[in-house]
């Protein structure tokens, strides 16, 4: 059996390293188009943050330790351009040569690229991306070359925002635009204020409503001109988010999803049973709406990559699918969420109810306390619990885990109230934030 993979990632790696585990007579192909393999995306922007620490930091194995113990033949610098799926090969190019390779089972694992808006001045040396370790090197690269002050992030997603912090501990001050006319719309309106507050307290400039649309050099800074006015920098990171590299299986004729990413089964099989999609540009089932949706994150990558290799004899592995669960860091405060905020499952037709508390992350006279935010969302009519939000300086990121678990398990906010959960005073008042915030929803369902 020669199993094809096309990406060399996270889903990619994946899925080449567990296929050999299974059955070491399975010939495992990589074809990856950089000289990249095997890294952590999500530690650019921390690793940015640290002028000392070397960029391949973030690598967790290397090409040769893929190849001579593991025994996968890791093809850099090969991009695939085109499936031919009547004569099963794989057709692209390498170092100015055309390669063609033959597979039995094929695995799409091409991830996602980051969103350029085509805007004047976006091929200008200072305005970046931040998606693939190479981008992660141009950015330090530049921080050591040029002196950067002042920095604008375009896009106040979950990236970033992390990019703030990355680049306030590079001494920059930071300023970030932000089409959306509110922070974080998916959390209430006090809880995003709660952000808001730790971006503008620690110095960073909010500019909601803004709309970046041209670039220009100006005296070896950059001029970035909005609908509104114009904000001068030293650097720009273009964070907008990101979209599928679906475009070889749509040219393959493969089915598409949500965003254009690549259909799969919940066995990773695409249209064509031969042909599994995994990571980012593949599509997932919510566990909640059971709909598709393309929610691009790492552990779904790893997972999906996993199951492939799994199924490469027959479909033993059937993923239930995931609630997008995701959290990230700003500069002190975390920030999480799960499942379906307000408005999607208002969109889902779902009539809710939902319990905004602010309490304490120790109990109370613990030293080092601090203010914790929890935000559930439930169905009216079953009180399932459909979804929530947590901020705060500590115990945020973990919480949402729990939660994460309730909604996977079904769980209405009465069987989520009655959970036994851990309590020391440094850890957590003795009824757990989230059990308060349970205990405040029950009423409201009642
Ligand atoms: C800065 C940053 C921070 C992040 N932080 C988090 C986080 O905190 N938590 C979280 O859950 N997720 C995070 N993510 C997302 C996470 O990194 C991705 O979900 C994960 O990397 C997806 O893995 P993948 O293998 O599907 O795709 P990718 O990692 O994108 O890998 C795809 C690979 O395919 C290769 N490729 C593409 N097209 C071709 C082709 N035609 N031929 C050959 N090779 C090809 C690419 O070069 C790439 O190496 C972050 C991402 C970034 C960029």
């Amino acid at each position: 059996m020669r199993f094809v993979i096309i990406g060399g990632d996270a889903a990619g790696m994946s899925a080449a390293s567990k296929a050999k585990r299974n059955n070491p007579a399975t010939e495992v192909v990589v074809l990856e188009q950089t000289e990249d393999v095997s890294y952590s995306a999500c530690g650019i922007p921390y690793n940015i943050a640290d002028a000392q620490r070397d960029v391949d930091d973030l690598v967790v194995r290397r090409a040769e330790v893929f190849r001579e113990k593991q025994g996968i033949d890791l093809r850099l610098g090969h991009r695939a351009d085109e499936i031919d799926r009547a004569k099963k090969r794989v057709i692209g190019k390498a170092g100015g040569s055309s390669f063609d390779v033959y597979y039995d089972k094929l695995l799409i694992a091409t991830g996602a690229r980051a969103r350029m808006p085509n805007i004047p001045g976006k091929d200008l040396p200072g305005v970046k991306v931040v998606r693939s370790l190479e981008d992660g090197r141009q950015i330090k690269a530049y921080l050591a070359s040029h002196r950067v002050d002042k920095a604008l992030i375009v896009g106040a997603g979950y990236l970033g925002l992390e990019m703030v912090e990355s680049l306030h501990d590079r001494g920059a001050q930071v300023e970030v635009a932000e089409f959306r006319t509110e922070l974080l719309p998916w959390m209430p309106r006090a809880m995003a204020q709660v952000v808001r507050s730790e971006l503008e307290g620690k110095g960073a400039k909010l500019h909601l409503g803004t709309e970046v649309c041209d670039i220009r050099p100006i005296d070896g800074r950059m001029k970035v001109f909005t609908r509104k006015d114009s904000i001068e920098t030293d650097l720009v990171i273009v964070a907008t988010g990101v979209d599928p590299n679906s475009e070889i299986a749509d040219r393959a004729g493969l089915e598409l999803g949500p965003s254009r990413s690549i259909a799969v089964n919940k066995a990773l099989r695409t249209s064509d049973p031969d042909i599994f999609a995994a990571g980012d540009c593949a599509d997932a089932f919510h566990v909640i709406t059971g709909k598709r949706v393309w929610v691009p994150l790492a552990l779904r990558a790893n997972r999906s990559g996993w199951a492939v290799a799994d199924n490469l004899f027959g479909d033993v592995v059937q993923l239930p699918g995931i609630v997008g669960t995701s959290v990230f860091k700003v500069l002190d405060m975390e920030v999480a969420r799960t499942g379906l905020s307000v408005p999607e499952a208002q969109d889902e037709g779902y009539d809710v109810v939902e319990e905004f508390v602010k309490n304490r992350s120790r109990a109370h006279a613990h030293p080092g306390n601090q203010d914790i935010f929890v935000h559930l969302v439930a169905e009216k009519k079953t009180g399932r619990l459909l979804g929530g939000n947590i901020v705060g300086k500590e115990g945020a990121a973990h919480r949402i885990d729990a939660l994460a678990v309730a909604l996977h398990a079904r769980m209405t906010a009465e069987d989520f109230f009655q959970c036994d959960m851990a309590y020391a005073p440094p850890f957590s008042p003795v009824w757990d934030p989230l059990l308060t915030a349970a205990n405040q929803l029950l009423k409201k369902l009642k």
